[in-house]
Parts: C-alpha cells; sequence; structure tokens
C-alpha cells in the first residue's frame, strides 16, 4: 500500500475533521431514519427531509428547518431537547445497522498523523453519541483525542470554536504551546466558513456531495479531490 505523505498538508499540531463526507460515508439511514423518528413523535410531522439542506448542516438546524418548513417554528424550542433524546436512543438502537464507508486514504492519513504524534479530533453537524457510533462503527473512533458537536450548539461555527478551545487547552497542557496552529478539515463550504469565522486554516476534501471546483470557489487554504491527492 503506498504510504501517505503530509509534504503537500498545511501544517499544524492538531487536526479536527468534519465526520459525513470528510471521513465516511453513511450507507446505511439510520441517522435519516432517527430524524423521521423524531419528527413523527415529537413534531407530529409526518414528512422527511426533502427540501432541506442536510449537507453541512447540524442536527438541531436540520430538525428546525423542517419544523418552520411545516409551519411549527413556535414548537420548535421547548421541543428540541425531547427530539434530540428521542435520535440520540433510536441511533442507539439501530446501532448494528451502522454502515460507514471511509472515504479514500484517510485512514492512511489518519496513521501518518498520529504517527506524528498530531493532536486528533472530530467537530461534526451531529449529536455526540450519534458520531461516536458512526465513527465506532468505521473503525476509527481510536484515533481521535476529543470531539465537538451540536448537542449544545446549533452553529458549526459554534461547534469548530468549542473544538478549537478544547484542542487548545490539551496541546496546552501537553506542551505549553498555546499559539499552535489548529486545522480543520471537512466537505462543504459550511466547513470551509466555519473555520473562516474562527479564523483557523481549512483543508477540503471533496469526498462528499461537493466538487473540488465547488470547494475551492470558497477558498480553502487547501483544496483537494480526496486523501488519495497526498499518495
Ligand atoms: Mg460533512
Amino acid at each position: 500500500m503506498p504510504s501517505v505523505t503530509s509534504n503537500n498538508l498545511i501544517p499544524a499540531a492538531a487536526y479536527v475533521f468534519d465526520i459525513d463526507g470528510t471521513l465516511l460515508n453513511s450507507r446505511d439511514a439510520v441517522h435519516y431514519f432517527a430524524f423521521r423518528a423524531a419528527l413523527r413523535e415529537v413534531f407530529a410531522i409526518e414528512g422527511g427531509l426533502e427540501n432541506i439542506s442536510v449537507h453541512g448542516n447540524t442536527d438541531p438546524g436540520i430538525l428546525r428547518a423542517v419544523v418552520e418548513r411545516e409551519g411549527k417554528a413556535h414548537e420548535f424550542e421547548h421541543k428540541l431537547p425531547a427530539a434530540l433524546a428521542l435520535m440520540r436512543q433510536e441511533v442507539e438502537r439501530n446501532r448494528a445497522q451502522l454502515d460507514p464507508e471511509l472515504c479514500p486514504a484517510i485512514e492512511q492519513l489518519l496513521q501518518l498523523l498520529r504517527g506524528q504524534d498530531k493532536l486528533l479530533g472530530v467537530a461534526s453537524g451531529n449529536l455526540g453519541s450519534i458520531a461516536w457510533a458512526k465513527l465506532e462503527a468505521a473503525g476509527l473512533r481510536h484515533y481521535f483525542s476529543f470531539g465537538s458537536f451540536s448537542d449544545e450548539a446549533e452553529l458549526r461555527e459554534q461547534i469548530f470554536r468549542r473544538a478549537i478551545s478544547t484542542a487548545r487547552a490539551m496541546l496546552t497542557r501537553a506542551s505549553h504551546n498555546s499559539e499552535a496552529t489548529i486545522c480543520f478539515a471537512g466537505d462543504t463550504p459550511s466547513d470551509i466558513l466555519a473555520a473562516r469565522a474562527n479564523h483557523v486554516p481549512v483543508i477540503a476534501i471533496a469526498s462528499g456531495i461537493y466538487t473540488r471546483d465547488q470547494l475551492a470557489a470558497h477558498r480553502p487554504d487547501l483544496c483537494l479531490a480526496c486523501c488519495n491527492d497526498l499518495l
């Protein structure tokens, strides 16, 4: 197997990865059916996620978009905790059906970065328990020392900000380096914008639904068709 080189990567002490479309793509509908269950049982909405922008969105953001589309915005805030609890429960109940496909060469990249003692984390719009379940099913859980998710933050920008403060604290504790670079990797324009809003570098990887050209238009610091570009 050819080895990944990091010569072309943005140098950093910590790398924080988005999950869906960046580390893996789900071949199952476990997460989707958890949305459907929460919408049906908590908000009495039978429809699905049609016409809702899910890529680069967050779990609470997706629920909000559907609830507003159905004219039930006034119910959203007070019912959200029950909806999120039900989603976590549904994914846990069906976790044996999780069937993630790893993005090309991603595990080689993670191995390389771990071999260089980089701090690795995830920052995702998933709820935390759903994110960890997907990573475990993908065999990637053990690479990551921390995660930032949508349980307490609906906006990706906030999720990234929390990831940065966690990474910053861990790096400072480990090496007393409070200035180290923390680099993000994601597959959507939302990842690029969230990194920009937090003034940190970002690698865009076109392993989700966006093409390299679509991502490049948002001027990430590095833009890859997939991690095979690093082989
Ligand atoms: Mg993604």
